[in-house]
């Protein structure tokens, strides 16, 4: 113990730090563990212009790392400078320092994974008649044998620093760490091909997906990273605003996890950890989501290069921005553009709208005495303190600034409703949801006062105009189960199902027997993904039971989907969040004769300011 105390506080010579020692210092900061090193071969792989990436694994990393790709190789005689600290190809002048396009740049990852792992390097360049391996420890070169592409191979990470080696995890959590880094890459890079073993073993492969332009790659290839799941709970978000753009997809408030591990941010293609950005993104979630609860998310930001610094850190994983305002204000808009989305409709870019309260205008004369056209009852028990408590009107601030404090549910209603409730709102005919009611009403606020919408009445007249609209082009667009629903069916349902096997398709139902006695629902309409498949399939089959013959099915086609639609939309009683109370209404506006349900009742209400001026004897 004395010996480090007396050791640390004799005077030494200064002197300059062995090379080696230098690149044992930096790689500290580079790599960390065994996924730090597939991310960084995997950049340099892609900046050399590869189709096609595979990394092979073995211990979770630790004993063995091989990426290979098929780019543009390094010349034989560039081998050693690759290994050499500062030694890049990508940059040459503090100008194109400030333009980088490609992920790595500073020339450090090869020499500081090769001096804390043993490296080698196979390479061919297009010209080579054969490919030339160097070994980093020894220097030596000698030919080899593949295709035009580099293999770096990386073996027993820290195996001369022991404390290091310590750190690691177990190696199946390497693994996943290692299988993460290389999901980064996939998710901005449909292009390119990806595949990862480990120990002889696929583990993960995506394959090519389109051109970078194709915004359908790059769902295709969030689709295969991250699932069908993903994509199912979230929105396309898709805006432009001022020098950026703003891609990806944001999950519904229902989508949410426990832990961030579905937080996926781009700045110009580089994966980053961005506190800022995040901020951007939780604010825009912050009435809809529980505290704890972490949104999911997949954002593609494009921004000019001179508004962003991405060389602040060594893995290049923070970025610097010159306008953090900016970028804030856009990525949460952005997100809540999309969140407030109808599930069906197209992107919309939100306008900068600058905040004009639309809640209780002055100039409202009085009118004494003039009952209210709504409805019999007086003022349906809407008390301010019952809205106030759980929800906080207001969720769909556009235009809020910065440093807004979120609302706090103890503010008396007129406080709470906020003065910036963006034009967007102002212009939905049916407003923005405020809140749920009686588990059966949303509550919305537009320019003329309040709306009240009756919520399984409405969602049934939009599944119902959905379905006639489809069954109008040849038939209902069908969507297959993944896992066929079964059910103990009666001889007439068995019968019908067969008989009518045809009027079932046009229906978009795929129902069969599949042994004596058990129906199998292989797929059901696109539109009625929400509903019990097994309830739907037996009232369609009562129903078709009862006009058998093909002429009068083609009549009773209407009451037919009237019955599907009802199954469809949603029930009493179910609690909805902001956001489907939003698209709710945003469906509504864009669905024909949404005002009346099947049924002829009427879907939804207004109440006019003036009308709820008189409920309380205001005069003015
Ligand atoms: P940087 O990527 O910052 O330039 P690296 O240490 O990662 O630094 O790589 C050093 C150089 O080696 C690169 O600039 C590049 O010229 C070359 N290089 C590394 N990996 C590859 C590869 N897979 N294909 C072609 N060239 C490569
Ligand atoms: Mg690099």
């Amino acid at each position: 113990m004395n010996d480090v105390l007396n050791a640390a506080h004799a005077r030494r010579p200064i002197r300059e730090l062995p090379d080696e020692l230098v690149s044992q210092i930096a790689a500290g900061e580079v790599v960390e563990r065994p996924a730090s090193v597939v991310r960084e071969l995997v950049d340099n792989a892609l900046d050399a212009g590869a189709s096609q990436v595979t990394v092979k694994l073995e211990a979770g990393g630790v004993r063995r790392i091989v990426v290979e790709d098929d780019g543009i190789g390094i010349a034989p005689d560039e081998l050693p400078l690759a290994l050499k600290r500062h030694a890049t190809s990508k940059i040459a002048s503090l100008v194109e320092l400030e333009q980088v396009s490609t992920m790595g740049f500073r020339g450090e990852a090869l020499a500081a994974i090769a001096s804390v792992a043993e490296v080698s390097i196979a390479s061919r360049t297009a010209d080579a008649a054969h490919a030339m391996r160097i070994d980093a420890r020894s220097g030596e070169l000698n030919p080899a044998a593949r295709a035009v592409g580099t293999s770096i191979e990386v073996r027993e990470l820290f195996f001369a620093t022991p404390a290091r080696r310590k750190f690691l995890k177990t190696d199946a959590t390497e693994l996943a760490h290692c299988v993460e880094a290389v999901r980064r890459h996939a998710l901005v890079r449909p292009d390119v091909g990806f595949a990862v073993w480990h120990e002889g073993k696929l583990v993960e492969q995506w394959r090519s997906a389109g051109g970078l332009d194709d915004e359908a790659a790059y769902e295709s290839r969030a689709r295969a990273v991250l699932g069908e799941d993903f994509v199912a709970a979230s929105r396309a978000v898709s805006i432009v605003a001022g020098p950026m753009r703003i891609r990806g997809r944001a999950g519904l408030p229902d989508a949410a996890r426990s832990r961030a591990d579905t937080q996926y941010v781009y700045v110009n293609g580089r994966f980053v950890r961005d506190k800022l950005i995040a901020h951007g993104v939780r604010s825009a979630y912050e009435d809809v989501l529980h505290g704890g609860r972490q949104p999911v998310y997949l954002l593609h930001i494009e921004i000019a290069p001179e508004r962003v610094d991405v060389n602040v850190h060594p893995t290049k994983i923070e970025v610097r921005f010159r306008d953090g305002r900016e970028v804030h204000q856009a990525v949460r808009r952005a997100v809540e553009a999309a969140l407030a989305l109808p599930r069906h409709g197209g992107d919309v870019a939100p306008a900068s709208a600058q905040a004009a309260p639309t809640f209780a205008p002055a100039g409202h004369a009085a009118a004494p005495g003039v009952a209210p056209t709504w409805g019999p009852q007086s003022p349906l028990g809407l008390s301010t303190p019952r809205f106030d408590v759980n929800e906080p009107p207001g969720p769909w601030r556009f235009a809020g600034p910065l440093d807004t404090p979120a609302t706090p549910a103890s503010l008396p209603l007129a406080e709470a409703a906020p003065a910036t409730i963006a034009a967007e709102a102002d212009d939905w005919p049916l407003g923005r949801a405020l809140a749920q009611l009686g588990g059966a009403y949303v509550l919305a606020e537009n320019r003329h006062g309040l709306v009240i919408v009756d919520m399984h009445a409405a969602h049934e007249r939009i599944v119902y105009e959905r379905l006639k609209a489809s069954l109008g082009a040849a038939r209902i667009e069908s969507q297959p189960l993944l896992i066929p629903a079964t059910f103990a069916a009666t001889p007439t349902e068995v019968a019908t199902a067969e008989a009518q096997a045809d009027a079932l398709a046009r229906l978009g139902l795929d129902i069969a027997p599949l042994s004596p006695g058990v129906l199998a629902i292989r797929a059901r309409p696109a539109a009625l993904a929400a509903g019990d498949v097994v309830e739907l399939a037996r009232s369609v089959l009562a129903e078709l039971g009862r006009y058998d013959a093909s002429g009068a099915i083609e009549r009773a086609q209407h009451e037919i989907l009237a019955t599907m639609a009802c199954h469809g939309a949603v029930r009493a009683n179910r609690q909805l969040t902001h956001v489907e109370m939003n698209a709710l209404l945003r469906d509504m506006e864009a669905t024909e004769r949404a005002d009346q349900c099947n049924h002829g009742r009427p879907t939804w209400r207004q109440v006019t300011l003036k009308e709820l001026d008189t409920l309380f004897l205001r005069g003015r």
